[in-house]
């Protein structure tokens, strides 16, 4: 997981509800930088949330740059919640980002912090990667949908 900056990893680990319906979108949410030109607060995961959430309307492209995303919205209750970075641009590839595609924005989801086994300690993304082999299988096939987006 060398990819991924080591600030990152410091991170709680936060496990992301819808707040129209409190399904669960996802356990592995991390709280996302500020993204340019907003000042919204906004959540991010690595995994492709399929089980939780599908991808609504047609593409657009991010107001701050030209990234392409695509809106996601819960599957139980219909409502969006995000969107997904269908194709990221090409300054975004090269700053430093933790390869999150799905993002959540903050009014339409609430967190909690996930817990370790032990149920003590909140979970750090650094104690998450080293363990989570279905993780990384994932990462791969999301990397090669990316080549063909931007050939
Ligand atoms: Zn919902
Ligand atoms: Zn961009």
């Amino acid at each position: 997981m060398s990819f991924v900056a080591s600030v990152f990893k410091e991170r709680q680990v936060s496990i992301l509800h819808c707040s129209f319906c409190r399904q669960v979108l996802c356990t592995r949410g991390m709280k996302a930088e500020l993204l340019g030109g907003t000042d919204e607060e906004m959540f991010s995961t690595d995994i492709p949330p399929t089980d939780s959430v599908d991808l609504v309307g047609s593409c657009y492209y991010f107001k701050a740059c030209q990234c392409k995303l695509k809106n996601i919205a819960c599957l139980r209750c219909g409502n969006e919640v995000g969107y997904h970075v269908v194709a990221p641009c090409y300054p975004c590839l090269l700053s430093c980002n933790n390869g999150h595609l799905w993002m959540f924005h903050s009014q339409f989801v609430f967190s909690k912090n996930r817990m370790d086994k032990s149920g003590m300690y909140t979970l750090l993304w650094k104690d998450l990667s080293d363990t989570d082999e279905k993780h990384e299988g994932m990462l791969g096939l999301h990397e090669d949908e990316h080549e063909v987006y931007l050939r």
